[in-house]
């Protein structure tokens, strides 16, 4: 949907909304493609695929971030997608930024397909750490869960991306109710012997079905309960700074004072946490995303292709984030509730 946008203010820093959050973690898709056709993202086919000449280009990525960083306070980037490891220029990307900004985080999420011959060039490349999806660890439940049997490309690459020290490793999971939600503690303690930080994300109505109900979801509470019949958990005290997951520390049961380590748990839906959010969306055809959940849109590619000088791409996604809603795409948090209205894009279009 074409926004209407008002203009940020101009005393307002960098990339600010009216509810007084700034945004500096830069988030963009590098393709809306994806090689695996997971239930609770996409649909099983006959989902269009943006044409090549749509994508963002290398040079309009590396321009994007530069203004970002230098101009509107973007202190970490990460790249997703679709699947950014599809983009056949992926090391190039992450090379190109690099080289501009030594200092700044550059961080991955990825299925792992493919992700074993990639590793290495990906770290050699600048690239910082790297979060896999991962979310069982049975093949049979991964082709469930994923429409693909990809399981073991899958293990092969947080292999290698924890010999390329893309460190830390981190994993997302995702659980559905009846297929992988009992599965939860071994996924932790699979997790914790190989050092990897096991976060769990709610599932969120970004589907390209629209069949996700919150009666149905898995919620924060379910999972804790799953994974208090193994292990004790204790809420991590350092201060969480915005991040999405809220992290508690591991322990056996039988042993409460040894700490295993960590994991991290997103509950966007029944613990929502949108006064703190940090994020900005960059799609992969250049549109501003202020909120995972907005039905309004921003576009910058036209203006990264008509000549445009950096301040007036600067000021349209300013305006952009000027704009975000408070909660949830609306002006209050209501994930499920009745005027809740799911977007048109699924999470594979818009870069989780
Ligand atoms: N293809 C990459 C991957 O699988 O990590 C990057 C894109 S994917 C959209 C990013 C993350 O979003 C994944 O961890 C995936 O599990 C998560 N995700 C997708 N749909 C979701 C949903 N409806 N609710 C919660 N998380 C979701």
């Amino acid at each position: 949907m074409p926004t209407i946008l008002t203009p940020a203010p101009a005393d307002s820093p960098g990339l600010s909304d009216k509810f007084g959050r700034q945004a500096t973690d830069l988030r963009i898709s590098l393709i809306d493609k994806c090689n695996l056709r997971c239930t609770y993202c996409m649909p099983a086919d006959g989902l269009a695929w943006l044409p090549k000449s749509k994508l963002l280009t290398l040079e309009e990525i590396t321009r994007i971030v530069r203004i970002g960083v230098r101009d509107l306070g973007v202190r970490e980037l990460r790249l997703t997608g679709g699947e950014p490891l599809v983009r056949v220029d992926l090391a190039q990307i992450i090379a190109a930024v690099r080289t501009e900004h030594p200092e700044l985080p550059i961080s991955l999420t990825t299925n792992g397909v493919g992700l074993a011959k990639k590793a290495a060039a990906l770290a050699e490349a600048g690239l910082t750490r790297i979060n896999v999806s991962l979310d069982t660890l049975h093949a049979e439940t991964f082709a469930k869960l994923t429409r693909r049997d990809h399981i073991d490309s899958v293990f092969a690459g947080i292999d290698a991306a924890l010999a390329a020290d893309l460190l830390p490793v981190k994993i997302n999971a995702v659980l559905m109710r009846g297929i992988n939600d009992e599965q939860a503690p071994e996924l932790l303690a699979w997790a914790l012997e190989r050092g990897l930080e096991l976060r769990f994300i709610e599932q969120m109505p970004l589907d390209a079905d629209h069949v996700w109900r919150k009666d149905n979801m898995v919620t924060a509470a379910d999972l804790r309960a799953y994974l208090e019949t193994r292990f004790r958990l204790s809420p991590d005290t350092k201060p969480r700074d915005g991040a999405p997951a809220e992290r508690f520390l591991v322990s056996a049961l039988a042993d409460p004072d040894t700490i295993l380590g960590a994991v991290g748990i997103i509950a966007s839906v029944s613990e929502p946490f949108c006064a703190d959010c940090k994020r900005t969306r960059i799609t992969a055809e250049g549109k501003v995303m202020s909120c995972l959940f907005s039905r309004e849109e921003t576009d910058l590619s036209a203006l990264l292709r008509d000549g445009s000088d950096d301040q007036a791409i600067a000021e349209r996604w300013r305006a952009a984030m000027w704009g975000k809603p408070r909660a949830h795409g609306m002006d209050h948090t209501g994930l499920g509730s009745k005027d809740f209205v799911q977007s048109d894009r699924s999470m594979s279009a818009i870069g989780g």
